[in-house]
């Protein structure tokens, strides 16, 4: 999966809509320190589903809306759109996701509503989106978005969150999600058959 584009309006600092391109290559971000390259990643994780607001730097995740300046008034809502492109075979074909081409995931959060997600237009559920970027083995967790810190977490990680971190580069973290909502299924047509077991018997 390649991401091609940028799109944030009322995120932290970047409170003008702000469009970044995202050549093939290698990219650069430069600018004075507290200009808003770490929010820039932040956005990144953020619309890949990012739930701490801690590991955004804010108490609440209403603290990624523009919260005002001295000569700026502060927004009501934050969006973050991010256009990535899967190869053909790619990817999984799943819940209103295309398996490849050009998709748009855009995540919105508004004051006192929360977030809500959209792919290539359409409402999805947050899990969803996290499905679609675990399958492309990246994510808000991704060890390849490394944050200011997140070295030094990586040789403090313990074994199992060394794993956990293998798992998602390798992009198989999905797997364990759908085998989870695979077995509350089975056990949700296990409980069913046996109620129908009961009913029948007392219909005999
Ligand atoms: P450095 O080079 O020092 O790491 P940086 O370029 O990475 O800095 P950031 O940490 O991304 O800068 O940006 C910090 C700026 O973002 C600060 O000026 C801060 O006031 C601003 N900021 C963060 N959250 C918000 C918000 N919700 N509303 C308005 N501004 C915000």
């Amino acid at each position: 999966m390649r991401i091609k584009r940028l799109k944030l309006s009322g995120f932290k600092s970047f409170v003008e809509p702000a469009e970044l391109r995202i050549e093939p290559g290698l990219t650069g971000v430069v600018g004075p320190n507290g200009c808003g390259k770490s929010n820039l990643l932040e956005a990144i994780r953020w619309v890949m589903g990012e739930g701490s607001a801690k590991s955004l730097r804010g108490a609440g995740m209403e603290d990624v809306i523009f919260a005002g300046t001295a000569t700026r008034p502060s927004r009501d809502f934050a969006e973050v759109s991010l256009l990535a492109e899967r190869a053909a075979g790619e990817g999984v074909a799943e819940s209103g996701i295309p398996a490849d081409g050009e998709i748009e995931v855009t995540r919105r959060i508004e004051r006192g509503a929360g977030s809500a997600y959209r792919v290539n237009g359409r409402d999805v559920r947050a899990k969803d989106v996290a499905l679609f970027f675990a399958d492309a083995a990246t994510g808000a967790h991704s060890p390849a978005l490394v944050s200011q810190g997140k070295i030094s977490a990586v040789i403090a990680a313990k074994p199992t969150e060394r794993r956990q971190m293998l798992e998602e580069a390798a992009g198989i973290a999905g797997l364990h999600v759908r085998r989870k909502d695979a077995e509350q299924k089975l056990r949700a047509t296990e409980t069913n058959l046996t109620r129908i077991d009961e009913l029948l018997a007392d219909m005999e």
